[in-house]
């Protein structure tokens, strides 16, 4: 069994359930502490984050990842208990196990390998883990960029191990996440009986012609390397459940995931003018749940995209597709960020597995990252 199989199975049995930590990063930092590592546990609210470094000076270079897991669902939809790591053919059965602790697994050993050869640095390594990534991400990676922001301590290139990968371990990174803006909005009306509408106001009726027009709302990327961006409407919700009552209101919720060609205040307008435009009685409540971003400088990509070709052979493609990642937080203060971890085919899913293989390679990609971004020879 490899170093890093033995890791993902040990930060496996650790039942992580966001926000619980269940003692990960303490597995971690014991690690990154034996090979000289400076360590700070970071504890907000509930949650808890470790930022361990090495290395005096220099553009720092740090993995970005995760210790917390979804919830297994009901356990006897399992194949095998999600919280013992199961060898199933050439996978590696377990909640976590592609995401993301094989790739938390594979920075740790990657690191060990690499500075067993004893390199002569020309910049420092850094590993932050949250255990807040699939939760609201209130107390996670955003609290320690600030805390990191006050040190005066800034992120040179980010490496962050979500499983971005297709079929084969490299085969796609993201250099860039769309950003997501959701609202909620209540379009008020007035209550009556069915048969006497000249004394009520029907909010279904009021708001059909804008909710035709809101969505066919899109607008255009102009960096080529997203899709364009629309409007897209999860819920709506009105009517008393008799059928004899006109509604008093209508409630609906909305999302766009843009791309930094569209802001968000591009969004709010648009969408705001044409519930205005139907003279429109409502409330309305925005959230910004991520900001989008797009690595342009070539460095890291470059580096990343040689490791793989160097370790697997192949080039991989470089996409901005899929939900928000914590990157979100690291990108906004100037540096590089790039995603790449294992095959993502069973995240979140029962019987969530990972190619045993994949880590394996994971393992020397990463390696070959830290080598050609940090080795003076
Ligand atoms: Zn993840």
């Amino acid at each position: 069994m490899s170093k890093v199989l033995d890791l993902t199975k040990e930060l496996i049995s650790r039942k992580s359930v966001t926000p619980d930590d269940a003692g990960c990063q303490t597995i971690v930092a014991e690690r990154l502490k034996n090979i000289g590592f400076s360590i700070e546990y970071l504890r907000f609210g509930d949650v808890d984050n470790l930022w361990a470094t090495f290395g005096d000076s220099g553009p720092i270079f740090t993995f970005l990842g995760h210790t917390d897991v979804v919830p297994p669902g009901p356990i006897e939809d399992w194949e095998s208990d999600p919280f013992i790591a199961t060898d199933k053919d050439s996978f590696l059965v377990g909640r976590g196990s592609a995401d993301m602790k094989g790739s938390v697994a594979a920075f740790v050993t990657s690191i060990e390998d690499f500075l067993e050869e004893k390199p002569t640095l020309s910049g420092r390594i850094g590993v932050l883990l949250t255990s807040d990534e699939e939760g609201p991400a209130v107390d996670g990676v955003s609290k320690v960029v600030e805390y990191l922001e006050k040190k005066d301590e800034k992120i040179t290139w980010c490496l962050v191990g979500e499983p971005t990968s297709d079929n084969r371990v490299g085969d796609v990174i993201k250099i860039g996440r769309r950003g997501s803006i959701s609202a909620k909005i209540k379009v008020i009306g007035t209550q009556g009986h069915i048969a006497y509408p000249d004394k009520a106001n029907n909010p279904i009726h009021s708001f059909s012609s804008p909710l035709a027009e809101l969505s066919k709302l899109s607008w255009k990327d102009e960096t080529d390397r997203f899709q364009d961006s629309v409007l897209q409407i999860s819920n709506l919700n009105s009517g008393t459940g008799a059928s004899n009552v006109i509604p008093g209101s209508l409630v609906l919720d909305l999302n766009v995931r843009h791309s930094p060609s569209t802001s968000v205040e591009q969004i709010k307008l648009d969408v705001e003018s044409i519930l205005n435009k139907y003279n429109l009685e409502y409330e309305i409540h925005w959230v910004v749940g991520g900001k989008p971003f797009l690595t342009t400088e070539k460095e890291l990509i470059a580096a990343v995209t040689n490791s793989i070709k160097d370790v697997v052979g192949t080039e991989p493609v470089c996409t901005t597709d899929g939900g928000t990642s914590d990157g979100r937080f690291i990108a906004p203060t100037g540096a590089q960020v790039v995603e790449l971890g294992p095959g993502n085919a069973s995240i979140h899913k029962v019987n969530e597995s990972v190619r045993k293989t994949d880590l394996e390679e994971l393992n020397k990609i990463y390696k070959t990252i830290l080598s050609s971004l940090l080795s003076n020879i």
